[in-house]
């Protein structure tokens, strides 16, 4: 554990909070999770966010968006919806922001809604302050330092030198559970988590996570693990925990892609569970 109130998940700690499907599972039971991401500029990033959910657990991903051809070509497990996320059918937890360039369309329908929320990457940029401050269900942002910048309206330096700072001061802004990015990952409680007092640091990853996508797959692995009915605060955390760990199983110090620690977190995942 960590000194005072930013403590760090240890293996034991992960294996008890991962979910784990019994016989009374079902898809639905396990937590079928809504990705609004990807654009024609960008649509891998819908795919990487998508990976991360099916790798993460999920009983089903559903996406909404323009990028549903490649999407469902890479995976043919997604369930393509037409038209705005509030009309997709059931969701447990929604995953809005990874590429979606300029196109706010879906987020409101997201941040309206009564599951919990992770919002990543673009649609932290796009996202109306006051609709996610005002959401009843559980919220998490997830930016890096330069995305937490824009959002505190400093400078990128400052956020850098001053992290938990930082985190802890979004989270207290958006009434959410926060988790910073960078080589280390910060995450900040929410509401009824301490209001941003009570922290979590994360620093299984490597620096080769440091490459485009990964964070995408962070966000879908995230949103999994909140339609599971992990917390926000452990669901970043977890994430984050499995993510980096899954990047560092897969590298063995050599460079990654993001789709290899999509494709490590299986791996990393067991390796939890048997105390590895
Ligand atoms: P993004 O900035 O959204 O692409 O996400 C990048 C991902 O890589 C996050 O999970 C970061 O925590 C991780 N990351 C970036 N740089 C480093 C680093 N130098 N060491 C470890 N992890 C990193
Ligand atoms: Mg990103």
């Amino acid at each position: 554990r960590g000194e005072g109130d930013l403590e760090a998940l240890q293996h034991g700690d992960v294996a008890r909070l991962l979910p784990e499907p019994t016989g009374e599972s079902d898809k639905y039971r396990r937590g079928v999770v809504g990705i609004v991401a990807g654009s024609a500029r960008y649509p891998g990033a819908a795919v990487l966010a998508v990976a991360g959910a099916l790798r993460g657990g999920a009983g089903a991903v559903r996406y909404v968006g323009p990028a549903a051809g490649a999407v469902v070509s890479r995976f043919p497990e997604t369930l393509v919806s037409e038209g705005a996320p509030g009309k997709a059918g059931r969701v447990q937890a929604w995953v809005a922001g990874p590429g979606l360039g300029d196109d706010a369309s879906g987020l409101a329908d997201v941040l309206g809604a009564e599951v919990p929320v992770l919002i990543d990457a673009d649609g932290l940029r796009l996202a109306d302050p006051e609709a996610v401050r005002g959401r009843a269900a559980p919220t998490l942002l997830t930016p890096h330092a330069g995305e937490a910048a824009a959002l505190l309206g400093v400078a990128r330096e400052e956020v850098e030198a001053e992290r938990l700072a930082a985190v802890r001061e979004l989270a207290d802004r958006f009434s959410a559970t926060v988790l910073l990015k960078g080589s280390t990952t910060l995450v900040a409680g929410g509401r009824g988590e301490g209001a941003g007092r009570l922290a979590r640091v994360n620093s299984t990853g490597t620096a080769w996570l440091a490459t485009a996508g990964s964070g995408d797959v962070l966000s879908g692995l995230c949103g999994s693990l909140l339609a599971a009915g992990l917390g926000a605060l452990d669901a970043g955390s977890v994430g984050a925990y499995l993510h980096g760990l899954a990047a560092r199983r897969v590298s063995g110090g050599a460079p990654v892609v993001a789709q290899d620690v999509a494709g490590g977190i299986a791996g990393a995942w067991g390796d939890v569970r048997h105390g590895l």
